[in-house]
């Protein structure tokens, strides 16, 4: 480092910063003499910290209680019209846009159907955008950046392939998406991630599954969203979690993907509802309800694939806690226990791995996309950094 800067008096100043947002967050409303008793930094660098981030609007000052002695100290909370995230979701046959403000609350959310297996990109990004002016004008916040999900592998913001959407390869969804949304946010940051990922990391926030564990988001497709020492895993290309193209039976069906017999077509929300005799998702998750045997048969057998996949992951990877999402959740305790007696089957070290249902509806992935840009601002790092964790 030959600049005259002492190296690192920056990124010490950016560290301090977000962990004064992040003691805020934790303990709001609370005082500045608190925030600097809870971080061990000294008032003064907290004063000058907060005077910054009330200036960039991160931080709000509420009233000073009544009967305050002296001078007035207003305690800090996180400023509830302060920049916020836009998360936008290209789904399958939905498309979906929220906006989450500074303490990861939802303020406005859409998700309609859109059938993007037959719609070239242009026309679902079309959609997307006009869906995001209105949940954008419904929150009337500022907003700080865009995360969009996809279903597909995405790389450098490049959505290379997506088996479900044959119209969409090789599409550059991030420059695309910044160009349809500049209209409405403006030049803002805008990230690309899959799905699954995305999710994951939504699930992350919520500290139920801990700092490792493999999210499995069910769709059209399967996917999923691998969590390590607290950080999304991303492989070399930002490619890693393609479960949904794990093969469970080498002579199986022909898939998306060019493949046969893929977990997709075992597992997939599509192909449980064929092998059930039903319609879609709301007709599976009812059908289940009531007990019928063709729907409990159909969610037993894709279950078991679905564990036989999972254990592969879990041998690789020493993961504790498996969470299933997406619309799994919806599908009651047949799928999970057939998943569960496939992890204790086949793993091979002898201590349980837990098997969850996300607490999250079927709009994870919306919520994590606006999440990750909430995340961003916190650390106040480049949004794809933060993508990886928060
Ligand atoms: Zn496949």
């Amino acid at each position: 480092v030959t600049a005259s800067q002492p190296a690192g008096q920056h990124t010490v100043r950016r560290h301090n910063r977000g962990l004064v947002l992040r003691t805020v967050a934790a303990d709001e409303p609370v005082s500045r003499a608190r925030v600097a008793a809870r971080t061990g930094l000294t008032r003064g660098t907290v004063s000058s910290l907060v005077e910054e981030l009330l200036g960039a609007g991160l931080l709000a000052e509420l009233a000073a209680a009544r009967g305050a002695t002296g001078r007035p100290a207003n305690p800090l909370q996180l400023n509830r019209s302060g920049p916020a995230g836009l998360g936008v979701e290209i789904g399958v046959d939905t498309v979906g846009a929220c906006v989450v403000d500074l303490t990861g609350a939802v303020r406005a959310q859409w998700v309609v159907a859109s059938d993007h297996r037959t719609w070239p990109a242009r026309a679902g990004l079309e959609a997307a955008a006009e869906l995001a002016a209105e949940v954008v004008g419904q929150a009337g916040l500022p907003i700080a950046g865009v995360g969009l999900a996809v279903p597909g592998v995405v790389a450098g913001g490049v959505l290379e392939r997506a088996p479900n959407l044959p119209l969409w390869r090789d599409v550059d969804v991030h420059a695309r998406v910044a160009a349809v949304l500049a209209p409405v946010v403006g030049d803002v940051p805008v990230t690309v991630g899959n799905e699954a990922d995305l999710a994951a990391l939504g699930e992350h926030r919520t500290h139920a599954a801990g700092d490792d564990f493999i999210y499995v988001s069910g769709g059209v497709g399967v996917g999923a969203g691998i969590v390590l020492g607290g950080r999304l895993f991303h492989g070399s290309g930002g490619r890693a979690g393609e479960l949904g193209h794990v093969v469970v039976d080498p002579t199986g069906p022909r898939c998306t993907c060019g493949g046969r017999g893929c977990l997709e077509r075992a597992a997939g929300m599509e192909v449980l509802c064929r092998a059930a005799g039903v319609a879609d998702l709301d007709a599976l998750a009812a059908a289940t309800e009531r007990g019928e045997r063709a729907a409990d048969a159909a969610l037993r057998a894709g279950g078991h694939a679905l564990g036989v996949a999972l254990a592969g992951a879990v041998n690789l990877l020493d993961v504790p806690v498996v969470v299933l999402g997406g619309g799994y959740p919806r599908l009651g305790p047949v799928l999970r226990d057939a998943v569960a007696d496939e992890l204790a089957r086949r793993v091979v070290w002898r201590s349980p791995v837990s098997v969850r249902v996300s607490a999250h509806t079927a709009s994870a992935a919306l919520v994590g996309a606006a999440t990750s840009v909430v995340c961003a601002l916190m650390d106040d790092v480049a949004p794809d950094q933060a993508a990886a964790g928060c």
